[in-house]
């Protein structure tokens, strides 16, 4: 949840961001009142109706604070699960609110969803500002949108389940409720710097709870193939260790040759540059996608290759593909 104060004048918003792509899962409207799906079954109905998640839309957002997490770009702890607390206000409209508003509300996630669209807006090797430091600095941050109708709501946690286990997959993260799945009230009960307790109210209100939620993403987290192996984990949960070198232990190769760019996340990569002591800093400068760079010199921190690209502009392996010279 996050202010609601200017949420309400959302229409004319997204209809000036509404071109590109947009996914047309239309569902046919069916009504079921909650005492039709008695509560505590809101799971089973979305195993009796055959109800499936829809696919994730990556989309661009402008959000251009990039720094990594505390543990280093591309290493999430988990996922934070938001309920936006605006009964009017669909994923769409909450992605061009956000898009517009960011700086003036200080607040960003990477993801809205609602009943029939899951919308990614900022790369999940990110941190976002969606509930305080410490939390912003551990975990992946999604909004679920307010639903009216017994089968929109199950819908819509269904398509936050299935984003909940994707990025838990994606990361080689195990399904841990309280640890890598968590509440925005726990997050706010954990480390005291908010107090929103979304989304156990709403969840509530629809018989349902964070329980059962975590029951819904590990069902597809199950379907994806069991556990991930989680890549770098070992180094990149440490700091960086220093050997001895005034550059933080971390060595440049000198490696000529091209780096290829793209972010399926995005438009373009974004570069980071190296402070003295070894760690990343963010940059607000990107490649665009699909373009070619010269490179010098590469790097390795945190279980990721770094190739530079200008004097302190490097860009991470996850979105270059090197080829020598
Ligand atoms: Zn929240």
């Amino acid at each position: 949840m996050f202010s609601k104060k200017i949420i309400a004048s959302l229409a004319t918003a997204a209809a000036l961001t509404g071109a590109g792509f947009l996914t047309t899962n239309e569902i046919a409207p069916q009504t079921f009142s909650a005492q039709e799906v008695k509560a505590g079954s809101i799971n089973d109905y979305i195993a009796n109706q055959g109800i499936q998640p829809v696919s994730i839309q990556f989309r661009e957002g402008t959000f251009n604070e990039w720094f990594g997490y505390e543990n280093g770009v591309g290493k999430p702890e988990g996922v934070v699960v938001h309920e936006t607390a605006d009964p009017n206000a669909t994923a769409e409209n909450e992605v061009s609110y956000f898009n517009n508003y960011w700086e003036s509300i200080q607040t960003y996630v990477h993801a809205f969803v609602d009943s029939s669209e899951i919308i990614n807006i900022h790369s999940a090797d990110y941190g976002v500002w969606g509930a305080g430091p410490t939390a912003n600095s551990k975990y992946i941050q999604v909004e679920l949108c307010e639903e009216h109708t017994t089968d929109a709501f199950a819908r819509s946690v269904a398509n936050d389940a299935y984003y909940v286990a994707y990025r838990l997959h994606q990361y080689g993260l195990p399904v841990e409720y309280g640890k890598t799945v968590v509440s925005h009230d726990q997050v706010s009960k954990m480390y005291g710097e908010t107090d929103h307790t979304d989304p156990t109210g709403y969840f509530a209100n629809w018989g349902y709870s964070m329980e059962q939620f975590v029951q819904l993403v590990q069902k597809y987290y199950n379907q994806m193939g069991g556990s991930n192996t989680n890549s770098g984990s070992n180094s990149g949960t440490n700091s960086n260790t220093n050997t001895g070198t005034n550059n933080g232990g971390v060595t440049s190769n000198s490696s000529e040759g091209t780096v290829k760019v793209t972010n399926p996340a995005s438009f373009m990569a974004p570069l980071v540059g190296f402070n003295t002591n070894g760690s990343t800093t963010s940059s607000n400068r990107g490649l665009a996608n699909d373009t070619d760079w010269y490179t010098d010199q590469s790097r390795d921190y945190n279980g990721h290759r770094y190739y530079r690209v200008s004097t302190n502009e490097w860009v991470i392996d996850t979105y270059a593909t090197f080829t020598a010279k």
